[in-house]
């Protein structure tokens, strides 16, 4: 055990139970009987909790640890800036590493998305574009124009304008009334489609609205929410010829899809389209930081560019040298290792593993691309029936979530939509991994078969 998992022991436990806060989750669940997992290292696709156990983190920490943990060269370049300029702002100043990103980052994203704003994170990079659209739109003549169309069950975080944007019932319930000004049309569920033509209901979206009171559509390369759901080919082709033809920005909510999620840097990129802004976040420093952004065409800088127009809009964080230096680290990772080849070369592999437990009576549904896939959960594979509430809370909270950690494996079980499992592993996961992730779930979901009397 080293010094930091001995540290982790015994108090850590009873300080977390009574200070720590921890979030979208159920904090009285935890008792003497149940005890707060406590990760305290990592190295590779593996972390390590307070009593030294390794687990393959098959979620890459929420989507985020793209390269893998325990990158001493990324950790260096952060403390390195650190002792340099520990921090500065962005607001009407500018520094190196914040400017050097921003030009790689243009220079890596598709068509002319070419002006970077950061952000501390997704739900801000999200709220930051719901305001630049609407601000845009006033400069432009049209301001009217202020709602927002995203897809059902799409997550695009929880600050109150992206939460406007969330699809979630849950998600948006407590919260409610949100602010006014946000539709939601069928998403791309590829198992239980929802409209004939997806990309159809949204232009049948923006004329029940009113195209003038339009002001942006949102959505995600591979929606994460309902299960990794791939668009059908040409979607965001369509959808691009709609938003050009009615006037409405379209945003790539890429939190999670950009940085090699997709085996590209972009998911727009991998996908054959150019939004008119992207929001990222999570895999541009690998979260050895916190940092967001959001990247924005020419066409929609423009009329920020001239007189006394400026995007009346700020984070103190955005564009923290400390992040700007580790996500510049980070691109390093990318291009030295190959990653995004890396992955494009693996995933029909990582994909095979995950259909080859389509002969275990609760696997109904395999789907995703890249190194992002998702398994949907079923009672009933000939007729697609879907679990009932109280068999959903047992399977994923009761059962799945604890069963899976036990066995070492890091992944999200989720009922947001119908329940799922989501696999998303750091980006240098290989053959070895998969193999790894095959051995834990398929006993695991085996089990769960059996239990509920599956057949
Ligand atoms: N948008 C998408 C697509 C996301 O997946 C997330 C978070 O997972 C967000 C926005 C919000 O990001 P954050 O949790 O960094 O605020």
């Amino acid at each position: 055990m080293t010094a930091i998992e001995e540290r982790a022991t015994g108090d850590l436990q009873a300080l977390a139970r009574k200070h720590l806060w921890m979030h979208f989750t159920r904090m009285g669940a935890y008792d003497d009987a149940h005890e707060i997992p406590v990760i305290v290292r990592g190295d590779g696709c593996y972390v390590f909790d307070q009593r030294g156990k390794r687990y393959l983190d098959g979620l890459a920490a929420l989507y985020c640890v793209n390269i893998g943990h325990g990158r001493a060269e990324v950790a260096q370049a952060g403390a390195d800036q650190a002792k340099e300029l520990g921090f500065f702002t962005n607001w009407g100043y500018a520094h190196p590493k914040a400017i050097e990103l921003a030009a790689r980052i243009a220079g890596l994203a598709p068509g002319d998305l070419n002006r970077v704003f950061f952000t501390s994170g997704g739900s801000e990079a999200v709220e930051s574009a719901l305001k630049l659209c609407r601000q845009y739109h006033k400069l432009t003549g049209n301001p009217g124009r202020f709602k927002v169309i995203s897809r059902h069950l799409a997550y695009h975080g929880t600050t109150m304008g992206a939460l406007t944007a969330t699809g979630i019932p849950d998600a948006r319930r407590p919260f409610e009334p949100l602010f006014p000004g946000s539709a939601h049309v069928a998403n791309t569920n590829p198992y239980r489609p929802e409209a004939d033509d997806p990309a159809e209901a949204i232009r049948e979206r923006i004329e029940f609205e009113g195209p003038e009171t339009v002001s942006c559509v949102i959505l995600e390369p591979v929606q994460n929410s309902g299960g990794c759901l791939v668009p059908p080919e040409g979607y965001f082709q369509r959808v691009r010829e709609i938003c050009d033809e009615y006037g409405v920005l379209l945003i790539s909510d890429e939190v999670i899809c950009s940085w090699g999620r997709l085996g590209a840097y972009f998911g727009a990129e991998r996908l054959g389209y150019v939004p008119d802004i992207v929001t990222t976040a999570k895999g541009l420093t690998s979260a050895y930081a916190a940092m967001g952004a959001v990247i924005a065409t020419d066409r929609v800088f423009a009329p920020f560019a001239e007189g006394a127009a400026s995007f009346d809009h700020g984070l103190t964080f955005g564009g923290h040298p400390v992040a700007s230096a580790v996500a510049l680290a980070n691109l390093d990772v990318f291009e030295d290792e190959g990653l995004n080849e890396h992955v494009r070369a693996n995933e029909a592999a990582f994909g095979a593993m995950l259909g080859s437990l389509c002969d275990i009576p609760i696997v109904g549904h395999v789907r995703g691309m890249g190194y992002f896939w998702a398994l949907e959960l079923v009672r009933d594979r000939d007729t697609k029936e879907t679990l009932s509430d109280d068999e959903s809370e047992w399977l994923l909270r009761g059962f799945l979530s604890g069963a899976l950690f036990e066995r070492g494996l890091i992944c999200r079980a989720d009922d947001r939509g119908d329940p799922v499992i989501t696999l998303a592993p750091p980006l240098i996961a290989g053959p070895e991994q998969f193999e790894e992730i095959h051995a834990v779930l398929r006993p695991v979901l085996e089990e769960a078969s059996q239990r509920l009397d599956l057949h």
